[in-house]
């Protein structure tokens, strides 16, 4: 499949990974619209918000949750998490995932 993050995941393509496990990596955003840019994705392949089933609800919830401990580990004050889905909501790659964005001046992606 010619996904970069799955790429990414099956370290064919080279990033900076800050968190890994069995379900989700957490990597630096390669064009960083932040002081604080990560991406936090899950291994699994989901194109976006709108291929979200029933039974990826705890992998979901992960998301939120490895971001929070992320921001706890790194001593961040405050910081956004971001989804966008479909072109139109400013979605690029077709791999759900959740941005972390920290620090000033924070411009949206
Ligand atoms: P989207 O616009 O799809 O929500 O966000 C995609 C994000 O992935 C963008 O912020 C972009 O800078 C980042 N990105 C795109 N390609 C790569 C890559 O090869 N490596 C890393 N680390 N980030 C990437
Ligand atoms: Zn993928």
């Amino acid at each position: 499949m010619d996904c970069i993050f799955c790429k990414i995941i099956d370290k064919e393509t080279p990033s900076d990974i800050i968190y890994e496990n069995d379900e989700v990596i957490v990597i630096k955003d390669v064009n960083p619209k932040a002081p604080v840019h990560l991406l936090i994705i899950p291994k699994k392949h989901i194109p976006s918000v709108n291929h979200i089933e029933a039974k990826d609800k705890a992998l979901i919830g992960d998301l939120i949750l490895t971001a929070k401990e992320i921001a706890e580990e790194k001593n961040l004050k405050g910081y956004k998490l971001l989804i966008n889905v479909g072109r139109e909501g400013g979605q690029i790659i077709d791999h759900i995932h959740l941005h972390l964005l920290s620090g000033r001046p924070i411009e949206l992606p």
